[in-house]
Order: structure tokens, then C-alpha cells, then sequence
């Protein structure tokens, strides 16, 4: 099939060694092959909504190290900061959202991707309320919802009082079975592939010991974090940056890496190539380098190769 070897790439200026491009020496064009046209690696809040949102007519598969549905997101506790009409505190805005984050964040924040983030929330929650997420009630049918540090205003919507990520976990792997999304569990993302043009092609996968390709016309990076690079952390064991060092490897999007957060997310900054749906991924996307989402500022960079 004949997937090139990509060029191998160099760091932006603090470093000067080149990059292989593969973690692993198999010629990718060599392996046992599927093809897909979707490929979402990660099944964590990010992959599961992702793969729950391609078009019916897509095919899709989701791959995942662990077992389905297992990665931080069952850690989140608190909950999901939105301003929705299902539970507003009255004086409350998105506007209110936005000053209170950007004052959070204290300078490190991308001010078009925090509007993106509080216009969005609304959608976002009612959402995640159809896919089957059973947020905590008050009276009148509202949505429960708590004060937290770095908020003005009681926004902070949860469900099973501190087990958020968990109801989410659970309604989205149902979602997914329900949806009969293609699975591969125990399946280990290894290297991006690219093709002549130098966008993402497919991604080996290690399953069982054994490798395949898969090709695709889209890989979704849906990894999570690598909060086990730190000493200290909250994150769970599987939050190593596997995903994030295969796109380093590859040049696309997962350069500059975000900050280490305690409990946030991380942001999205590109979209996969040939990404045509309303819905976008939560997490790192690979694709084409340089596609960012159209209204918002990229924060692609496509570094030198040689
Ligand atoms: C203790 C704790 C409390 C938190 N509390 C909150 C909170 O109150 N509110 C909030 O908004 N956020 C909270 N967070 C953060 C939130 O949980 C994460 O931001 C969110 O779950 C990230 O979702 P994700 O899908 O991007 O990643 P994850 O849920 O980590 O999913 C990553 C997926 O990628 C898979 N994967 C990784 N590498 C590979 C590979 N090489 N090959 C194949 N698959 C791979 C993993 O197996 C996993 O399925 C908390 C986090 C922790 C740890």
C-alpha cells in the first residue's frame, strides 16, 4: 500500500537533534492492514464523544490501551463549569463565565478558546444529557449546581454529588454499545503514519503483542493527558503522553504542549484532516498539519522539517 516514511522534523528552536519520525523500526507498509475512515484513539470523554458524534455513514474505529471507557475521565470529580438555562443562577452569564476564567488563568488563557468554551457550554451539557448523563437536580427540575474556586457564581453543574466523570463515563460507554461503535480494547497506539503529502494516513496500532495498520482518513488524537511524566500527580497510570509523543514524532498538532493542570482539560488545538461534522473532538486531533478550526486563532505551528 505504500505509505511513505515521513521526513524527520526538528524542535523550534531549543533543539537541534533530529526527531525520528517512528518509535518503532516495522515498515508500516509491510504490517496486516484494516482501513477505516475514522480512526479515534482514546476512549476517555474525548474519544467516546467523538466517535458517538461521526456521521452514521462513517467508519469508525475507536482504539484504546486499556479497556473501554478506562482513562481519567472517571477520576473528574467536581463537575463541569457551564451557564445553562437548565440551571443558571440568575444574575449568571457567559459573559460572567468568561471574566472569571480569564482572571483564573491569570494571562495563560487563549481568550477566543475560553468564549468558545462558555458560548459552547450550554450545548455541550444538553449534549451530554442526551447521550444519557444524569447531572444532580434541584427542585423545579433544574440542574443541581455548586460554587467553586475561580468562579463568581454557583455554575459548577455534577452528577452523584462528586462522581461526575464517572456518570459521564458510564452514559457515554453505554452511548457508544448502544451506537455499536467499532472497538479495539487493549489496542496501543505506536506511531502515526503519513502519507506522500505529509498528512495523517493511519496509526500502528500494537494489539496482543502483535502490530497492524490502520489506515484512515482521519486519526483522532483522544489520548488524554501525561500527568505521569510529574512526580506528583492525580492523573491515573495510563496518563503517560503516549499520544502526544506519536504526534510530536509526526510534527502535527500537540506542539506547544499545554500546561500541566490539576483538574482541567485539554484543549483542542487542531482538527483532523477531512473533519467535516459539526461535533469536534475535546483533545488533541491529528490531522493535517496547520488545520485549526475556522473563527478561532490557531495555535497550530507547523515547525521546520528537514
Ligand atoms: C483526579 C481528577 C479529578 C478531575 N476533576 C475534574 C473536574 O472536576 N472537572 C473537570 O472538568 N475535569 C476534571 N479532571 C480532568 C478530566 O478528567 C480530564 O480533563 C478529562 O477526563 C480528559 O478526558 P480525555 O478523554 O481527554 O482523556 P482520558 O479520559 O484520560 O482518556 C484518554 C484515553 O486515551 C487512551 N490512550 C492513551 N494513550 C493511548 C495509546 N498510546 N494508545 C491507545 N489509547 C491510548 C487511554 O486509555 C484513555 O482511554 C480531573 C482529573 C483527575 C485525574
Amino acid at each position: 500500500m505504500g505509505l511513505p516514511e515521513a521526513r524527520e522534523a526538528r524542535l523550534p528552536g531549543a533543539r537541534e537533534a533530529p526527531l525520528p519520525g517512528r518509535l518503532l523500526a516495522a515498515d508500516p507498509a509491510r504490517l496486516p492492514f484494516v482501513e477505516v475512515d475514522v480512526l479515534v484513539v482514546g476512549s476517555g470523554v474525548a474519544g467516546l464523544s467523538t466517535a458517538l458524534a461521526l456521521p452514521p455513514d462513517r467508519s469508525v474505529l475507536l482504539a484504546t490501551k486499556g479497556t473501554l471507557g478506562e482513562g481519567a475521565t472517571r477520576y473528574a470529580q467536581g463537575g463541569i463549569a457551564a451557564v445553562t438555562p437548565a440551571g443558571r443562577a440568575p444574575d449568571d452569564s457567559a459573559g460572567s463565565h468568561l471574566d472569571d476564567t480569564l482572571a483564573a488563568g491569570a494571562g495563560l488563557c487563549d481568550p477566543v478558546a475560553v468564549r468558545v468554551l462558555v458560548e459552547e457550554a450550554d450545548a455541550a451539557v444538553a449534549h451530554l444529557r442526551r447521550l444519557g448523563v444524569r447531572f444532580d437536580q434541584e427542585g423545579a427540575g433544574l440542574l443541581a449546581r455548586t460554587l467553586e474556586g475561580g468562579h463568581s457564581r454557583p455554575r459548577i453543574l455534577h452528577a452523584g454529588g462528586d462522581a461526575t466523570g464517572a456518570e459521564i463515563e458510564r452514559a457515554l460507554v453505554a452511548a457508544a454499545r448502544d451506537a455499536g461503535v467499532r472497538v479495539a480494547e487493549h489496542a496501543f497506539l505506536v506511531d502515526l503514519v503519513t502519507g506522500a503529502d505529509g498528512a495523517v494516513g493511519g496509526a500502528v496500532l500494537a494489539e496482543g503483542g502483535a502490530l497492524s495498520l490502520v489506515r484512515a482518513g482521519a486519526v483522532v488524537l483522544a489520548s488524554g493527558g501525561a500527568g505521569q511524566l510529574w512526580t506528583d500527580t492525580t492523573n491515573p497510570a495510563l496518563s503517560t503522553g503516549d499520544g502526544l509523543a506519536a504526534a510530536l514524532r509526526r510534527w502535527l498538532s500537540a506542539w506547544p504542549l499545554p500546561a500541566p493542570t490539576i483538574s482541567g482539560s485539554t484543549p483542542a488545538p487542531c482538527r483532523p484532516s477531512g473533519w467535516s461534522g459539526a461535533s469536534r473532538p475535546s483533545s488533541p486531533a491529528a490531522g493535517r498539519p496547520g488545520s485549526s478550526r475556522p473563527g478561532t486563532r490557531s495555535r497550530c505551528r507547523r515547525p521546520p522539517t528537514t
